[in-house]
């Protein structure tokens, strides 16, 4: 027998599949809305001014190629943790918290993954909502955590599910982690109201629950990074010890160039500094040490009051787009004399619409329509232009007549 004769065929990413057949499509009616990144209102890939004049500084400075530290410099680490939890957060000022770079927003959560795993004293379980991004589970599944859930999204009101998460989450064993979507949860795009999540917070504290905040999104909610921070910022107020996976993937458009930051909050500066010794020797064991360049961009970025100003108004315009375009598509659906009610499209935020379309109805989307999306009725609202959202209210109507 041959060394790999037994592997079988794996069935193909559920959204990366999407993709190629969109691009085997030679259809001119064909719209990709399944791929969760930032496309302008001409439908072309976004690359953020102040990244093309960060991209341009750093050339300037001719840097070299050396390594840096196996968790990355403590300056990108800083400007990270800071922009998360606020400049003057007491964890902060007092030092207890540790943080390493990380391969963008999966290879933080896989980092956290593998830290519970090793080095919590905590039950090795990990409870997500319903639904959640697709990949959560491979990721904690891999690091050999035990994987539940506890509810998020309710169906019949196409909204959060309040009461049913307190009751799922009163539910949960002591010292359990806990997975919550900073803002913009992917795929609903329902988040809990702050005053929701201030109880959310107190519950988790009181049942001693270690909470993981993944923080796709910051920024990309609201346009304000302040705002888009409040739920992490509120546990780490209430005393809660969180960890936190941030990704610069979309908030900065750096997809490719796979730049995030893991941390976590501690009851001490010794505790952080033994942590951030022991993560150190599990990032070495994986990968050894993180690239430069995407953290060097995010740095110059995130330093420069100039480049930071320039990013926030292109965060601005990146959200009101999004918001106007869900409002499109709403009422064009209500002009065709959709019988649906359509309202949660524009009370959802972030990149994605969980539409309620029913799997069959999204199949036909595609079938039919061309119009690429994931089976769960999700579309990205940044597939969404002025120049088909008449022609996608006019399907999405014809397949839920
Ligand atoms: N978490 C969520 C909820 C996401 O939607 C994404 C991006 N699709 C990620 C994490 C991580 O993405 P990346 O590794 O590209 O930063």
């Amino acid at each position: 027998k041959g060394w790999w004769s037994d592997v079988e065929m794996g069935p193909p990413d559920a959204i990366l599949g999407l993709t190629e057949a969109f691009n085997r499509s030679k259809d001119d009616r064909k719209v990709n809305v399944g791929v969760g990144a930032y496309r302008d209102d001409n439908g072309e890939p976004y690359v953020f001014s102040c990244i093309r004049e960060a991209e341009k500084r750093l050339l300037a400075k001719a840097l070299n190629k050396e390594y840096i530290p196996i968790v990355g410099t403590v300056e990108f680490c800083k400007l990270c943790v800071e922009l998360a939890l606020g400049e003057g957060s007491p964890p902060i000022k007092n030092g207890n918290y540790c943080a390493a770079q990380a391969l963008s927003g999966t290879g933080a959560l896989r980092i956290g993954a593998e830290v519970i795993q090793r080095l919590s004293n905590g039950n090795k379980e990990i409870f997500f909502p319903t639904p959640t991004w697709g990949n959560h589970a491979r990721v904690f599944t891999h690091a050999g955590l035990k994987i539940n859930k506890y509810r998020h999204y309710d169906e019949k009101t196409n909204s959060f599910d309040y009461d049913g998460s307190l009751q799922d989450i009163e539910k949960i064993p002591e010292s359990s982690v806990v997975l919550f979507h900073a803002c913009a949860h992917n795929p609903t795009g329902v988040d809990p109201p702050q005053k929701q999540w201030e109880s959310l917070s107190k519950l988790v504290k009181q049942k001693n629950l270690l909470s993981f905040f993944d923080m796709a999104y910051q920024g990309f909610a609201t346009g304000d990074f302040n705002n888009d921070a409040f739920a992490p910022r509120q546990f780490v107020k209430d005393g809660n010890q969180i960890m936190l996976a941030q990704s610069f993937a979309k908030n900065l458009g750096l997809y490719g160039e796979r730049v995030g930051c893991f941390s976590i909050v501690t009851s001490s500066k010794e505790e952080a500094e033994s942590l951030l010794s022991q993560i150190k020797i599990i990032i070495r064991g994986m990968y050894s040490s993180p690239p430069i360049h995407g953290q060097r961009l995010v740095a110059e970025v995130l330093k420069d009051p100039e480049l930071r100003c320039i990013w926030e108004c292109e965060l601005g315009a990146i959200s009101s787009r999004i918001i106007k375009i869900r409002k499109d598509l709403r009422q064009k659906l209500e002009a065709l004399g959709s019988k649906k009610d359509w309202k949660h499209i524009t009370d959802q935020i972030g990149m994605f619409c969980f539409t309620g379309l029913t799997e069959e109805q999204a199949v036909r989307l595609t079938k039919e329509f061309e119009i690429y999306l994931t089976k769960n009725g999700r579309i990205s609202m940044a597939g969404v232009t002025s120049k088909n959202v008449d022609y996608i209210a006019k399907c999405m109507h014809e397949v839920t007549k």
